[in-house]
């Protein structure tokens, strides 16, 4: 087990017998961790990225069964922020709290049609600061015209390379267009972010396992990773919840074998467990995504129950994150953070054939 875990570390890669060796043992948790973190020191050094993120709208055409903002949910108060308003949010985050990233986050609203999206991109874009968007799967000329207007980097989690548990919790959706969808982001110029949830009913070790190597085969630029935690109005309220520690190793494994990317520690992770995301900065993670949202929209933006915010709305919440953040020897980047790639994968060869899909 400690020779797969030196594997790992010093060669960055696993086969997929490997990786199920190592999820399949609890026991070996704290090397992994261990190691993942001496990786990230090495590779990305000891700064924490912070990316203010603004959850604009929870308005979505889709209905994933694990996520509080589906079509189907009537409980939820509905919002839009307009393009004023976004753009405040965003000037506010960058001249007074001096965040070098902001994110756009929202479901799949259609009334963000390219042109708008577009428009809202080009006068964020008049702040000195990186933009991510994360407004889930558009068109290859839509994915483009983000990149021409100014967008740096989008994220598109696959959530599961699982075909089958893909269909079973994506109703309406394709696995293939999503995956097409990354593609299309990748030719785009953007850098590409992805992730899975972690706990998804009927997801198997070997499933994850696919989706650590799938990360390395799309080369992606960004890995978010999220135990599953169900939401009571959906149709996976009775459910099991994830595991903090699997998705924590889950987590550190891709560090392992993609040791020069961005992983955001994820707010799941903090709603699952208590510390959980300085257990995650400790164990491979070198981002956090405070929320800089309206605080009346916050609670509004319930992908799941109970989400913990990191808050970065006032000097003070600022300061403690701040202090969260060197209390475990790391500082807050100034730079905008983006990959400083460490070696020289192909990223074209996106053709993958998981095993695990059957469909
Ligand atoms: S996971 Fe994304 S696409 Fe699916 S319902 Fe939620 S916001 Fe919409």
């Amino acid at each position: 087990m400690l020779s797969l875990i030196e594997k790992a570390e010093t060669g960055h890669e696993l086969n997929r017998e490997e990786l199920l060796c190592l999820l399949s043992d609890a026991s070996n948790l704290q090397e992994i961790t261990a190691a993942a973190d001496r990786v990230r020191h090495e590779y990305v050094g000891d700064e924490v990225h912070l990316r203010g993120l603004i959850e604009f709208s929870n308005i979505c055409k889709n209905n994933c069964c694990y996520c509080g903002l589906r079509r189907d949910n009537t409980e939820i108060h509905r919002y839009r922020l307009d393009e004023d308003t976004i753009f405040k949010l965003a000037e506010y985050a960058v001249t007074q709290m001096g965040l070098k990233t902001i994110v756009l986050q929202s479901g799949e609203d259609m009334w963000f049609n390219s042109q708008r999206m577009c428009a809202l991109i080009g006068r964020i874009k008049t702040l000195d600061a990186a933009l991510t968007l994360s407004v889930g799967e558009k068109s290859a000329e839509e994915y483009l015209a983000y990149k021409q207007a100014g967008c740096d980097r989008f994220l598109l989690r696959i959530e599961t390379t699982d075909k089958i548990l893909y269909k079973r919790h994506d109703p309406g959706m394709s696995w293939k267009r999503r995956r097409e969808c990354l593609n299309d982001i990748r030719r785009s110029g953007m850098e590409v972010g992805s992730g899975c949830l972690v706990g998804l009913p009927g997801q198997t070790l070997e499933s994850l396992a696919d989706d650590i190597l799938f990360f390395k085969q799309i080369n992606a630029d960004m890995v978010g990773i999220g135990p599953f935690i169900p939401h009571p109005d959906t149709p996976l309220r009775n459910a099991e919840k994830g595991n903090f520690d699997l998705s924590l190793k889950v987590m550190a494994l891709t560090r392992l074998l993609l040791p020069d990317i961005n992983i955001p520690a994820t707010t799941a992770m903090e709603t699952l467990a208590s510390n959980g995301q300085t257990k995650a900065l400790q164990s491979g993670a070198n981002v956090i995504m405070p929320n800089v949202t309206l605080n009346e929209c916050r609670k509004y933006y319930e992908l799941y129950p109970g989400k913990s915010v990191t808050n970065c709305s006032s000097d003070k919440s600022l300061a403690k994150l701040r202090a969260k953040i060197s209390s475990i020897g790391r500082s807050v980047a100034t730079d905008k953070g983006f990959r400083k790639r460490q070696n020289n994968l192909q990223i074209e060869t996106l053709s993958v054939i998981m095993p695990s899909n059957k469909n």
